[in-house]
């Protein structure tokens, strides 16, 4: 401490020590300039000795005592600086060589005059705008601004009491009411005003429960609204702990009070207190200035060039469209902004807070502009989005005589920060450090002005121009003492919420301490530890090193990282890697030879009659020289010949390519054309539609006398898992069908996890829809053979209408059915009252709520699935039991792993959108013929644990719920820019 109670910052230690910074060698100043700016120095930093090689930033300067100093030589010296010239020349030296190389010595910061007596001062502009909100009866709890300290000692509290008294009597703010004057509202100071110190005693509470009990008494203080025009505007309470230790609770209303007025009436407090108590008077000067003469001087000032200028350089800074934050929210924004606040805190180590002083010294910038990158960084990562509007408050107490004034001053800047993510730390914080040095250079207008020049269509749902604020205070210096005593910071959160977030930092001398308080209304408080977890990552990630680009620096935690990418990927199954799909079905088929295996309309086939048609099929095709990765075009129309078609083609060992005879022409001529089957099974009346082509037929009936003459005996092909065992075109939509290659291995991974769940058993009756050209026929046609259920073919006209399938379902008895939201509409919409323990498998798109809640009510339970062909049929599912909230599609099915990534290939937090990658066994092999087109979509796991070492870029956009499930959001377009 120096001797008049302030902080020796010289005695601090060193935010760069061990730093590897140079110490220059103490050199006095020489030229007159030298010496008067140390004088200014050692004046605004308490310090005894400045030497002409002495940083201003090393010696504990930031951008507020920075604009002090540059106040004081605009008025001491005549010189025309700005904050920047001391970012530009930070020691003695450079700074008076700048200085009397600058032949502009004009401008001169004005004096703020006394305002003439008898005048009934008006509001400042800031205040007016509180004012307008409180008679709005806009949620005005965001304006108390509760504060509390904990005090350890003998307290005097008659002492205490006398010196807030003190305070009310040297400050006429805190005197101030508000109240219509003619058509104006004005400020009426009182001559006097006594504030009461009311004692809560909670001695009588049990020592371990005193903190617990006293928490809620504080909010509760935090929470009790003001009355402008009636006052007072300030309230104080005192909590008796024991005899020992107290509480003290103090909260000023926003109007006559702002975050730096805490610093001058602590300081005032301690003085006093230390006065009052030993018997003594008042040791402090009174004021010549009040806040009602800086209210009348700003606004006759506000007319003028300089504030032309100003606004000008404002509007240049916010021209075309402004962005609106997007930071995804827990809960639907209401239609009007809410106040409702919470918060969480978070602090940051004191070899934390050295690292990033450093490295941002690094740049010249302060510690305020390292963490401000950051969390616009974060934002970015959060929203998407790469232009972030910061709200920003700065003092606003630049001028002579208003710097020990307590009263609303505080102005709040409009920081625009662009996110370049190919770019690196150091370069992003570059610019933050431009940005914010002209805005703190044209700091001197109201932003309520700024806000009526810009003439925005007012969007009631949100703050206008930014919806976030970012506030530093550096309170190293603040006076934490009372008297002797020491106090205690006691943190309370406001209960009102300015706008969606407010992030606060205080640096103390302890460390630093993290704030943010949110709006309740759209975050839940688990969002917001995640987000100030992110935060401290992110800060993490740059501190040891700066250099990787803002898109590789970490958001997630390691613990984080580990339960999206691992735990939540644990789906090991096992399979059997030997067999092939028809492996599994033989395998049933010598389990239950005689029970029924498939229907179609008065025919049916058990296993055995299924199995052995399938093997003759399989020689006839082997002499035809179908065998591994050999493909056989199948256009069939639907039937239990389809079935024994693609079965022989799998034994066979040859790969099967489903082309609907109901396909567009030129749809098949593609197919047939691009894939070049050499064989295309078919049937006489269906191949007289097909386009030309150069494939050898079978036809299933006209040949199928020969074919029967061949062996039952199953051909003796053993598949790898690798070997592929279909080739189906995707719909599309852009461009040319492409040809997915899917080979057994992923296809009875995908059968055997489908077993266990959505599960299926041998009594099952599946009625199959769908066509062999959708891939999720795989599931309709294998899994019931696989467990020994029954699957009935519903014919193309049977499925393709609401009252026949009705009939269907019900003359088969079916017990599960898998189908698009279209058609359980279209069942729905027949009048289909569902079936007890019936078993709705849906999916291929986002599936409707309403339709999911129609059929939760007349079924056993409703699956959602999702997956792209590419990774075989289905790659998640989710047994909806809610009626209401978001469609979920699950968690990944056995052996799969899901990635949610934004456009840098970086995982997302739970709750922030962002691109499905899938890895697994379930990955297909790429398209048929279409190298480059497999190489965009099937990319490298940037994590090296997908199996392949491949993962699926889906195109869908999804996000994680905290237990890990997924919600299906949207299809992205794949050409426009995802995050
Ligand atoms: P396809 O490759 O033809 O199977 O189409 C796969 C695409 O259909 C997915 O990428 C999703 O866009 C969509 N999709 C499939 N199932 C679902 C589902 N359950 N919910 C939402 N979208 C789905
Ligand atoms: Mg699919």
């Amino acid at each position: 401490m120096t001797p008049n109670g302030k902080i020796d910052r010289k005695a601090l230690p060193s935010p760069l020590s061990g730093g590897g910074l140079d110490v220059e060698e103490y050199v006095a100043p020489r030229t007159e300039t030298e010496k008067a700016l140390a004088a200014i120095w050692q004046e605004v930093l308490d310090i005894e000795r400045v030497g002409i090689h002495d940083n201003f930033f090393d010696l504990g300067g930031h951008s507020l005592l920075g604009t002090w100093v540059m106040a004081k030589i605009k008025r001491e010296l005549e010189a025309n600086v700005t904050l920047r010239s001391l970012f530009e020349a930070p020691t003695i030296e450079q700074l008076a060589e700048m200085l009397d190389g600058d032949s502009g010595k004009e401008e001169c910061v004005p004096e703020i005059p006394v305002r003439a007596s008898g005048e009934v001062p008006p509001l400042s502009i800031t205040q007016q705008r509180l004012w307008y909100l409180d008679q709005l009866d806009v949620e005005t709890l965001v304006y108390n601004l509760p504060a509390a300290f904990r005090i350890k000692g003998e307290l005097d509290t008659d002492a205490l009491q006398r010196s807030f008294n003190e305070i009310v009597n040297r400050h006429e703010i805190l005197r101030t009411t508000f109240q219509w004057h003619e058509d104006n509202p004005v400020q009426v100071i009182s001559d006097s005003l006594e504030i009461e110190l009311p004692v809560e005693n909670l001695q009588d509470v049990p020592e371990q429960d005193r903190d617990a009990k006293l928490m809620p008494l504080l909010q509760a203080e935090a929470d009790r609204p003001f009355s402008l025009a009636d006052g007072p505007l300030i309230r104080v309470k005192l909590f008796r702990l024991d005899d020992q230790e107290h509480v003290l609770f103090f909260m000023p209303h926003h109007i006559v009070f702002d975050g730096w007025s805490f610093d001058i009436l602590l300081d005032e407090l301690s003085v006093l207190y230390g006065a009052y108590s030993r018997g003594q008077g008042s040791p402090l000067a009174p004021l010549s200035l009040q806040y009602a003469d800086y209210a009348v001087w700003h606004r006759q000032w506000l007319q003028g060039d300089e504030l032309r200028r100003q606004l000008d350089y404002w509007l240049e800074q916010l021209t075309g469209t402004l962005p609106v934050l997007d930071v995804p929210t827990d809960h639907p924004r209401p239609a009007i902004q809410t106040y409702n606040g919470s918060g969480e805190l978070l602090s940051f180590s004191q070899s934390q807070v050295e690292a990033l002083t450093k490295l941002g010294r690094e740049e010249g910038a302060t510690l305020y502009m390292v963490f401000l990158a950051a969390y616009a960084a974060l934002l970015s990562r959060y929203s998407g989005q790469d232009d972030i509007i910061i709200g920003s408050p700065i003092s606003g107490r630049d001028r002579p005589g208003v710097d020990k004034l307590i009263g609303f001053f505080v102005n709040t800047l409009v920081l625009r920060i662009k996110i370049d993510n190919s770019k690196d730390f150091h370069a992003l914080l570059k610019s933050v450090r431009d940005t914010c040095l002209s805005a703190f250079s044209h700091q001197d207008t109201p932003f309520e002005q700024l806000v009526e020049e810009l003439n925005i269509t007012r969007d009631m749902s949100r703050n206008p121009v930014f919806q976030t604020l970012f506030m530093f205070q550096d309170v190293r210096n603040r006076d934490m003492t009372l008297g002797d005593m020491k106090l205690g910071q006691v943190n309370i959160h406001r209960s009102g919420v300015a706008t969606d977030l407010d992030l606060w930092i205080k640096e103390t001398r302890d460390g630093l301490v993290v704030g943010l308080e949110y709006n309740t209304d759209l975050f839940d408080p688990a969002t917001i530890k995640a987000f100030l977890e992110h935060y401290k990552s992110l800060l993490d990630g740059i501190i040891s090193d700066a250099h990787q680009t803002i898109a590789e620096l970490p958001v997630l935690g390691k613990a984080e990282q580990r339960l999206l990418l691992t735990d939540w990927n644990a789906t090991a199954l096992t399979y059997p890697a030997t067999a092939g799909i028809h492996d599994l079905i033989a395998a049933q088929a010598d389990r239950t030879p005689d029970a029924v295996a498939v229907g179609f309309e008065a025919q049916q086939l058990s296993y055995r009659e299924l199995d052995q048609k399938a093997n003759q099929l399989a020689h006839h095709l082997q002499s035809l020289g179908v065998g591994p990765d050999v493909l056989v075009g199948v256009s069939l129309e639907r039937s239990e010949q389809m079935l024994i078609a693609v079965l022989g083609v799998l034994k066979a060992g040859g790969a099967y390519v489903p082309m609907d005879p109901e396909y567009p022409k030129e749809r098949l001529a593609y197919m047939l054309e691009h894939s070049g089957v050499p064989v295309l099974l078919s049937e006489s009346a269906t191949l007289e539609r097909l386009p030309e082509h150069q494939a050898q037929v079978v036809c299933l009936d006209s040949d199928w006398g020969r074919i029967s003459s061949l062996s039952t005996d199953r051909p003796s092909v053993a598949v790898r898992p690798e070997q592929l065992a279909y080739v189906i075109y995707t719909s599309g939509s852009t461009g040319k069908p492409k040809g997915v290659q899917v080979p057994h291995g992923a296809a009875v991974n995908f059968l055997s996890s489908m077993a266990e769940r959505p599960g299926l058993t041998a009594e099952d009756v599946l009625l199959a829809v769908t066509t062999l050209s959708f891939d999720i026929a795989v599931l309709e046609l294998y899994l019931p053979l696989t467990v020994g259920g029954r699957v009935e073919i519903a014919s193309r006209e049977v499925a393709g209408d609401g009252e026949q399938l009705l009939a269907k379902l019900q003359e088969i008895n079916a017990t599960v059915m898998q189908a698009t939201p279209a058609t359980w509409r279209m069942l729905l919409a027949a009048g289909w009252e569902g079936a007890e323990g019936f078993k709705v498998l849906a999916g291929g798109e986002a599936l409707p709520r309403d339709l999911v809640n129609e059929l939760i009510d007349r079924t056993g339970g409703v699956w959602n699935m999702y997956g792209p062909t590419e990774t075989t049929v289905w790659s998640t599912c989710e047994f909806v039991t809610e009626k209401e909230g978001p469609m979920l599609i699950g968690k990944p099915i056995g052996n799969t792993r899901v990635y949610v990534l934004d456009e840098n290939m970086q995982p997302v937090p739970v709750g922030v959108p962002g691109e499905l990658y899938i890895g697994g066994d379930g990955v297909t092999r790429g398209y048929l013929n279409a190298a480059e087109l497999t190489e965009e979509r099937f990319v490298k796991d940037p994590f090296g644990e997908a199996p392949q070492g491949r993962l699926y870029r889906t195109g869908d956009q999804v996000k994680y719920h905290p237990d890990g499930r997924l919600e299906y959001l949207t299809r992205l377009d794949n050409q426009v820019k995802i995050r």
